[in-house]
């Protein structure tokens, strides 16, 4: 894996072949600035990185739309019944368009952004989703459970997913709404344990009926998974916050019972009747806590309590990955013993969808069949996934245990954002103001803008609060906006540098770069950000890139204002000659590393320079303009006319100033 922990003194290494994904967006929905705020532009960065870094054609970047499942079939039926008379499919299509439009407005550099349900990507992930069923069931991993499913007697229909709502049963919970078998922060339960459930078709309370569903036995895997998890722990840059969730999950099967309700009962006896179990009894505590052996064990103890009229809660513990469902909108399942017209269920699909989605990336571009090992499942090959905090026990938990028990898939690097947040937690009347989706914020804010504010968040380990002046009420606005802060590095500090630059020496040196020796000074400055920079990279920890090149470029602009201003005052030539020297050097370092963020301004400098892409590549990163150009007194820069950018604020930005 390449996510081990290094030494200070140590260079990282990076895969020869690597795959991005970024979580995918439901197909009911456009996206929502948490979506590219909070992950995708996060993904972004470190794929195009990576392509500078490795080479592009030795990185797959891909996500695509998750067409399938309740929340879009359930978004659909009410859409049906205002008047909306297409296929669920033509449903699904739009917002899958709508989505791919945002990205592309984002610069998001996806190589293929599918969709599960539609077209070439469709066909091939029901290949896909086939073959890992078939081999989950010959290796003997799945298991048939007959479990009670919501029905809705009136209108005589099973509910799913979130058709269902009531409150979360796991322990603590601060949830506002959950599922049938799910809250909204992610804790998975049995449809039985839900606390009041509504029917959201008919606003009654649903009965159950038992149906058979085929389950992954994630339960077996705890074992398995706390060695994985140590490991990471111990050797891996694997996010602190994010071992904290996994290993909640991790606990052997367990019941809280409040003692209040153990008052006037015989609490021995009943704990006798309980299978074998470890007692937690303390003092302090207001709860006892009964540790069972296996989750058989544990169910058969809930049995007891509830016929002896005693309260109790259960801990989070892991319980059988279910596999699939009976929502008509799937994915369907092989038929095997006697279960027939069974489709997946969305979040499993979801986990190997990105297979799916390079199998057929792959395919479009000619590979052979089996090309796609080569990325998933390859010693020199790594797959990077970017999601958000709420997604991990599905991408850390469920999807580490089925690709362990597949044998045929090398297991991926998860990297969890925490949650970006709209305003502040705390209330104020901004609170109130209701999130913007991703593609209203560019009416406001341009894309590079947006993009170097998200990465300076520090998702990495804490939730952070986004807060664009422009949706605050006046009252509220105070000081400058935060959102174009980081912006204004590339705007004002660097744009400033790099035109500076090209106007002297279309003044000065004929629009010829002058040749010699970089100082040693710049040189190692250079070096020293580089291999930061590279650390940081291989770390995830963008914010701390953003305060890098925040700190680079404003000094290499300090030196180059008291240096001009001596040669220009002077008119001393041999002065212009080295800063150009030393600062056209900076220039395209600092190009090299600000490329994944902000790739058009950076591009744009290549193209007057007269490099093609070539600059970009990390493998001449600290090497002078001579290593690109081998004779430069006969090369042409391109001529920069007055008053053009590399870096552009939006249009109303610039009238505002000038008011
Ligand atoms: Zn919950």
């Amino acid at each position: 894996m390449f996510n081990k922990r290094i030494r200070p003194d140590e260079r990282p290494v990076f895969p020869k072949r690597a795959v991005v994904t970024g979580g995918m967006p439901y197909g009911n929905k456009e996206l929502h600035f948490g979506h590219v705020g909070g992950m995708y532009v996060h993904a972004d960065v470190f794929a195009r990185f990576l392509r500078d870094r490795i080479g592009k054609e030795n990185v797959i970047f891909v996500s695509g739309t998750d067409c399938y499942g309740s929340p879009a079939l359930e978004s659909y039926r009410k859409l049906k019944e205002s008047g909306y008379d297409k296929s669920i499919e033509d449903y699904v299509r739009g917002n899958h368009e709508k989505q791919k439009k945002t990205l592309k407005d984002y610069k998001i550099s996806l190589d293929f952004f599918g969709a599960s349900g539609l077209d070439e990507a469709a066909s091939m992930h029901r290949q896909v989703s086939e073959e890992i069923f078939n081999t989950l069931y010959e290796k003997g991993y799945l298991e048939k459970l007959s479990t009670p499913q919501f029905y809705d007697d009136e209108l005589g229909v099973f509910l799913n997913g979130r058709q269902v709502e009531g409150r979360c049963p796991i322990e603590g919970c601060q949830s506002e709404k959950a599922y049938a078998d799910e809250c909204s922060l992610g804790h998975q339960f049995m449809p039985s344990e839900l606390i009041d459930p509504i029917s959201v078709l008919s606003g009654k309370k649903p009965s159950f009926r038992n149906v058979t569903n085929w389950y992954y036995r994630l339960e077996d895997d705890i074992d398995f998974l706390k060695e994985y998890i140590d490991d990471l722990r111990k050797n891996t840059n694997t996010r602190k916050f994010a071992l904290t969730v996994i290993d909640d999950f991790l606990n052997r099967p367990l019941i809280h019972i409040p003692k209040r309700f153990l008052e006037g009962k015989d609490q021995e006896a009943i704990l006798k009747r309980l299978p074998e179990h470890e007692l937690t009894d303390e003092e302090k505590r207001k709860s006892i806590m009964c540790t069972f052996k296996s989750l058989e064990d544990r169910d058969t103890a809930r049995r007891v309590l509830e016929e002896e009229g005693v309260h109790y809660t259960a801990g989070k513990t892991l319980v059988p990955f279910r596999l699939t469902g009976n929502v008509e909108w799937g994915v369907p399942v092989p038929e095997k013993e006697d279960t027939k017209d069974l489709t997946f269920w969305v979040w499993p699909e979801s986990l190997w969808a990105p297979i799916s989605f390079t199998r057929t990336y792959l395919k479009q571009k000619g590979c052979p069949d089996d090309e796609w090992k080569k990325w998933w499942n390859d010693d020199e090959a790594q797959v990077y996934q970017f999601i958000g905090e709420d997604n991990i026990y599905f991408y850390a938990i469920a999807q580490t245990g089925m690709f362990n028990a597949l044998g045929n898939l090398h297991q991926t690097n998860v990297i969890a954002n925490r949650h970006i947040l709209f305003m502040d937690t705390k209330a104020s009347s901004s609170s109130e103001i209701k999130p913007p989706m991703a593609e209203e914020l560019l009416q406001h804010y341009s894309a590079d803008q947006l993009r170097m504010h998200f990465i300076s968040l520090g998702l990495n380990n804490k939730s952070t609060g986004f807060k664009p002046q422009v949706y605050m009420p006046e009252a509220e606005r105070r000081g400058a906006d935060m959102v174009v802060k980081e912006g204004n590095l590339l705007t004002n500090v660097y744009n400033r540098l790099i035109r500076s630059c090209f106007y002297t020496v279309q003044k000065e040196f004929d629009g010829r770069l002058p040749g010699g020796e970089v100082s040693e000074r710049v040189k190692s400055f250079a070096e020293e950000k580089a291999l930061e920079y590279e650390r940081f990279m291989y770390n995830q920890e963008f914010h701390r890139i953003s305060y890098l090149l925040d700190e680079y470029i404003r000094e290499t602009n300090k030196i180059w204002a008291a240096t001009s201003r001596e040669a220009d005052k002077n008119n001393d030539k041999e002065l212009w000659r080295s800063l150009l020297i030393d600062t056209f050097y900076s220039c395209k370092v600092m190009a090299i590393l600000l490329h994944p963020l902000a790739p058009e301004g950076c591009e744009m400098f290549a193209d007057y320079m007269n490099i093609g892409e070539e600059l970009f590549s990390w493998d001449k990163i600290l090497e002078p303009l001579d290593a690109y150009i081998p004779d430069l007194s006969k090369h042409e820069l391109k001529f920069l006319e007055p008053r053009v950018d590399f870096f552009k604020k939006p249009l109303w930005q610039l009238e505002q100033a000038e008011e």
